[in-house]
């Protein structure tokens, strides 16, 4: 009888759970979550003030064990909420506010009635929700074939994305479309879902399992719905879990204007904390290096007589960043493995690099070298040799790596954004960290704020960068480029885009360079974030130039951003509050094709105080076509109570240091 009696109970409470769908209110009650089972599928919506954001959207998998979408129940429910406030290693921001609700909703079912639970933080800036799959007698080996969540808009609208199917190394033109003429898209997937309501769909904490990726599939009243895709194994399987599977953060940010999307910080809060003891190894800064002479063709990777990693040119290299305050110069080309026949190595440096010399002679100088490790795709080789050769470079003091992966596969086999991907890029960054070395990554999996965990992992590619503007058959990165991917690519993390190119010349395709002002490019070293920020041109172009004394003061690591203005692929204005305690303010603005003036309200500043404006601008005539280097430097004094007007050229910019006055 007690028994019948406990079996009435828990279906009658699980009766209850299905007749009412659960809610979440995010902290400021603006956002709602619901979560509910309808005929046996889970779902979840999203609304803000009462408006759909996300409308009925299902989740859940397919695995090989059998289905874990249908046929399932709630049968467990638990609430907890959370507010504290974290410190940064580095980054746009010196604290972050963690604050959010959050429900945690067990489910059972599916072909092996398993367990699966979903765990729901709401924020005022969003969503982020991730599955468990518990260990369980049902379910001994977790092999994923697909993920089954769905993003549905009740709209089709545009949005900025790249496709998975085109675009190596995620090195694409974002495209504003709309949701239902897109392919197959990589993330962060970015929507103006209204004038006042713009979204970024990405996800978190990747740390052991397959990129996500989103396809699009037409609905009921012009609904889209956005169905994840992961990246797979060559067998075709998504994720090998084991015994027990734990997904990345699924994410919505949610923003009343695209500028919000750059300052939420969402994606950081859902990873887990560093829990390291000692991170003060851990160096942001500038760096020059040797790299575009080579993308110019003037140098080559390779040893010979054009070598451009040579010790005498490094040399060069180092006696600039000693004497223009860049803490790293980076070396490519430096090892075996560019010419034809050699084998990759990456300990032994090539006859005319004297890498004991080179890196004691940057000792002295108070300048770190980054060792290059381009694999060309051959992730084992890097992981037979890199305790060897990290220990070495600890040894000589090298601080940082550049890592890169050019090659369609990894290790010839597996795609480089599935979850051998993300497990090899992983395994690298935690055997620099034992060394004490920074990671810039190239050819990486898209960032997914992994670096508050592991906060060596500095900046990645994984974007189309400036080296587009050296070779590309194009002409070059279009105007509106830098003016899209704050608010796309951008929002997955920093990017080693490496900007600042002071000289147009000697082109290597006719009619490919930078397609912007000097004084956009000088706006980029603001505007698009990396703590390890190259400053990417030779040094024989910055040497004895002007603008270079805006380089030069410019910080990499920051106390507070804002983003005054904005519109994806337009135009973009961010602020920043360098960390150092000077109280100095940085600007950047820039914009596509069309000449425009910004007024940019500066009360942001510390009210009561005066700042002197170092403006560096576009000058008179200045035109990214006819006339890209005209550049303008003035001075004004400003407070928070003013309002600066700017006067940017067609793909013009500009960039301003605020100094406090005494
Ligand atoms: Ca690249």
């Amino acid at each position: 009888m007690n028994r019948i009696l406990t079996l009435l109970g828990a279906m009658m409470l699980t009766l209850a759970a299905v007749a009412a769908p659960l809610t979440l209110a995010s902290p400021d009650g603006h956002l709602t979550l619901t979560m509910g089972v309808d005929k046996g599928r889970p779902y979840y919506t999203l609304s803000r003030d009462g408006k759909t954001v996300i409308d009925k959207s299902h989740m859940g998998f397919a695995l090989t064990a059998g289905d874990m979408s249908q046929g399932m129940k709630v049968v467990r429910t638990a609430r907890d909420s959370h507010d504290d406030t974290w410190t940064t290693v580095w980054g746009e921001d010196e604290t972050i506010r963690n604050h959010y609700n959050e429900l945690a909703v067990t489910l059972q079912g599916g072909s092996r009635r398993a367990q699966m639970v979903v765990t729901f933080r709401l924020f005022d800036d969003g969503l982020g929700f991730r599955y468990e799959i518990p260990q369980q007698r049902a379910l001994p080996d977790i092999t994923v074939t697909d993920e089954l969540t769905e993003f549905t808009l009740p709209q089709d609208v545009p949005a900025w994305s790249i496709s998975t199917n085109h675009t190596v190394y995620y090195e694409g033109i974002y495209k504003r479309e709309l949701l239902s003429r897109k392919d197959t898209v990589c993330t962060p997937l970015t929507i103006e879902a209204a004038p006042d309501l713009f979204l970024a769909i990405h996800q978190a904490a990747l740390t052991d399992y397959a990129d996500l990726n989103l396809t699009p599939r037409s609905g009921k009243a012009g609904a889209v719905t956005m169905l994840a895709a992961l990246t797979p194994w060559q067998d075709g399987t998504k994720v090998k879990a084991g015994s027990r599977l734990l997904s990345p953060w699924r994410t919505v940010i949610v923003g009343r204007n695209a500028g919000d999307l750059i300052t939420s910080r969402l994606m950081l809060n859902l990873n887990e904390p560093c829990t390291w003891d000692d991170t003060s190894w851990i160096e942001p800064g500038r760096y020059i290096g040797i790299w575009w002479s080579i993308h110019k063709k003037k140098h080559t990777w390779e040893q010979g007589p054009n070598h451009g990693a040579t010790t005498q040119n490094m040399k060069r290299y180092i006696d600039f960043a000693a004497r223009h305050g860049f803490s790293g110069v980076l070396a490519e080309g430096w090892n075996y493995g560019w010419g034809q026949g050699e084998d990759i190595d990456f300990l032994t440096p090539y006859p005319d690099y004297d890498l004991e010399e080179v890196t004691r002679y940057a000792r002295q100088r108070g300048v770190r070298v980054i060792a290059h490790c381009e694999t060309s795709g051959r992730s084992l080789l890097l992981e037979e040799q890199m305790e060897q050769a990290f220990a070495l470079y600890e040894r000589l003091g090298i601080n940082a790596i550049k890592t890169g992966y050019v090659a369609v596969k990894l290790s010839g086999l597996e795609l480089s954004h599935s979850q051998y991907g993300v497990r090899h890029y992983r395994k690298v960054l935690e055997c620099a960290a034992r060394h004490h070395i920074m990671v810039d990554n190239h050819e990486p999996v898209m960032p997914t704020g992994l670096q508050r965990t592991l906060p060596n992992l500095m900046t990645q590619e994984g974007v189309r960068g400036q080296e587009y503007n050296a070779w590309s058959q194009d002409g070059g990165n279009p105007p509106s480029h830098t003016a899209t991917l704050p608010f796309t690519r951008g929002l997955a993390g920093p990017m080693d885009f490496t900007p600042a190119i002071f000289y147009y010349g000697d082109e290597v395709v006719p009619g490919t360079r930078p397609q912007s002002t000097l004084a956009k490019q000088l706006a980029e070293f603001v505007v698009l974030y990396s703590p390890l920020q190259m400053a990417a041109d030779a040094i024989e172009n910055y040497e004895n130039h002007p603008a270079l004394s805006f380089i030069e003061s410019c910080p990499t690591t920051w106390r507070k951003t804002v983003v005054p203005n904005g519109e994806v692929g337009r135009y973009i204005t961010i602020a920043r509050e360098a960390r150092d305690g000077s109280g100095n303010w940085f600007i950047g603005s820039l914009t596509d094709e069309t000449a425009r003036t910004l007024s940019i309200d500066l009360s942001f500043l510390e009210p009561g105080k005066r700042y002197r404006a170092m403006i560096y601008e576009d000058g008179p005539g200045a035109d990214y076509r006819d006339n890209p280097m005209s550049l303008a430097i003035r001075q004004a004094e400003v407070t928070s109570a003013d309002t600066l007007t700017l006067r940017l050229a067609r793909s013009g910019g500009a960039a301003i240091r605020l100094i406090p006055v005494p």
